[in-house]
């Protein structure tokens, strides 16, 4: 892929996709940050989710010791989470914004700190979220690495969701977004925060763009289901070579098959 339009045009060097640190190298604004920093932490994985493994096995607080930055879920699939600056926010199907409390439990989130290696400015035209995705996606320096998205300004629309708190037992997520409430804002301002994963992330996490949505005053946010990005806005990137995965050893996750691709109904949940 080109790097047309980085701030950076420079040549992507030797980044191990799950490598030790002694390996991040030089394509970054600044000096490498600490290994820690660079690693993108997982709790489950998005299969064991579409199975309906909805049983939190994280507190909050131990979430917030890998990152400060992120999205997920909450226990029961309550909600979609946000974390911004080192908080914890839970965007719950009422379409109120709550702070999570460090005891509240995540069957699945994924956080890192966040540093801006790279920014990349968007088109002259305002974009849908499948124009976004898939514009911005040729504009990375590689598909084959793992980068924390942020994006702040004022959205033309913005349509998010979130899903209310499942009862066990538990149906798949697909049948879960079902009663997902959906919400529609116009010219908000707020964050988008969420990840690119490589395609070979399949059945890990939501291969591509998965992004979620907090607005300024923390009062509104969801998982992105569309929204208008206005001409020239930036979008910061944080690489992220690291990659650590807690799989939950409690709860349903280790009786659930996960032989499956569900990637056909990951996309339609997702989207
Ligand atoms: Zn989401």
């Amino acid at each position: 892929m080109d790097s047309l339009k980085f701030v950076l045009g420079i040549g992507l060097a030797i980044v191990l996709v799950f490598a030790a640190s002694s390996v991040y190298s030089h394509f970054v604004k600044a000096a490498p940050a600490p290994a820690d920093r660079e690693t993108f932490y997982q709790v489950s994985t998005i299969d064991a989710l579409m199975q309906g493994v909805f049983d939190g096995v994280q507190p909050v607080g131990e979430l917030k010791k890998h990152g400060d930055f992120g999205i997920g879920t909450f226990d029961a699939l309550d909600g979609e989470m946000i974390v911004l600056d080192g908080v914890v926010y839970q965007a719950k199907a009422d379409g109120h914004v709550y702070p999570a409390a460090d005891n509240e439990t995540t069957p699945f989130a994924t956080v890192t700190y966040f540093d801006d290696d790279l920014s990349s400015l968007t088109t002259g035209q305002p974009m849908n979220l499948s124009v976004f995705t898939s514009t911005m996606e040729k504009q990375l320096p590689t598909g084959n690495m793992i980068y924390a998205v942020r994006m702040h300004g004022t959205f033309p629309t913005m349509k998010v969701r979130a899903i209310p708190a499942q009862q066990k037992p538990y149906p798949t997520l697909s049948n879960a977004s079902l009663q997902q409430s959906v919400y529609r804002y116009s010219d908000t301002t707020g964050t988008v925060i969420g990840f690119y994963t490589p395609v070979f992330f399949r059945g890990l996490n939501v291969a591509g763009y998965h992004l979620h949505y907090l607005s300024d005053d923390h009062t509104t946010g969801g998982h992105i289901l569309d929204f208008t990005v206005p001409a020239n806005m930036t979008v910061e990137y944080d690489i992220t070579p690291g990659f650590t995965m807690a799989l939950p050893t409690n709860g349903t996750f280790t009786g659930v098959d996960l032989s499956q691709d569900l990637s056909g109904a990951l996309a339609k949940v997702e989207k």
